[in-house]
């Protein structure tokens, strides 16, 4: 099994200031946090045989890094229930224009987390307090209302649950407007893997600046994280 630090060595020696999804969604299954089971496969071609120990539904995505918003790329197909629909999704995709031009790594094919409430949870490095962790509700929340908890890490239990408290659309995680609720403690649970003393945040400090799951979809009984970008400090030359 590889550790965060040789996850985060390979990645520099490749000259990659960011980690790629799969690699991101290893850190953080280390770390305890639920990410979907994946495989990465290279083309169509070789989707099938190596998709063939997951569970359908699943989803495919490109893997590049010159593409950020995979989904504003057409980079995302999920609800794919057979290995033909896979190897169609990835044949697809591999013809549109922005994956053409870019350097693709390879694709994810991931199993579908079970449906819920889309958060997001991050983490950046400041220069003067080190460490912050963030939780907000996704989509327009996050995007448009910015309604976003910060706290300097390390947190404890509490100061996950004040986040929670704090956010403006509290109310829906509880399950306002017919949504089903979220499970609090599942959040919390993955807060203090980012942003507690054992956390990521912490533990890896010197090498995050900047640690992004968007989203982590949360049902009543589970959070899991179906999105992960860590983005490395900048290192001097030794
Ligand atoms: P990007 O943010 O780069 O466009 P994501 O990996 O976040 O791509 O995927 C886009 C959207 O697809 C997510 O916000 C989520 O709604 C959905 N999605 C992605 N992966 C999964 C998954 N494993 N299970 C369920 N839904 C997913
Ligand atoms: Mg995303």
């Amino acid at each position: 099994m590889t550790t965060p630090q040789d996850a985060i060595s390979a990645a520099r020696k490749d000259g990659r200031s960011a980690l790629d999804e799969a690699t991101g969604k290893q850190l953080l299954e280390t770390f305890g946090v639920t990410v979907p089971q994946s495989i990465v496969t290279k083309d169509a071609d070789s989707a099938a045989k190596d998709a063939g120990g997951l569970k359908f539904p699943v989803v495919v995505k490109v893997m590049s890094q010159d593409i950020l918003h995979k989904s504003d790329a057409g980079g995302v197909k999920v609800g794919l229930q057979n290995a033909d629909e896979v190897k169609d999704a990835i044949a697809t995709m591999a013809a549109l224009p922005a994956i053409k031009k870019a350097t693709v790594d390879g694709y994810l094919v991931e199993e579908m987390a079970p449906a819920g409430q889309e958060l997001v949870v991050g983490g950046l490095k400041d220069p003067q307090f080190g460490p912050l962790v963030m939780v907000g509700l996704g989509g327009i929340f996050v995007e448009v209302l910015k309604d976003v908890a910060f706290r300097i890490c390390p947190i404890e239990e509490i100061d996950a649950r004040e986040m929670l408290a704090e956010l403006k659309g509290a109310a829906l995680l509880k399950g306002a407007r017919g949504q089903k609720p979220a499970s609090e403690d599942a959040i919390v649970d993955v807060l203090m893997k980012v942003g507690g003393d054992n956390g990521l945040l912490m533990q890896l400090e010197d090498d995050i600046a900047e640690a992004d799951i968007n989203p982590l979809i949360v049902s009543e009984t589970s959070a899991v994280a179906v999105d992960a970008r860590f983005i490395l400090t900048e290192q001097k030359s030794s």
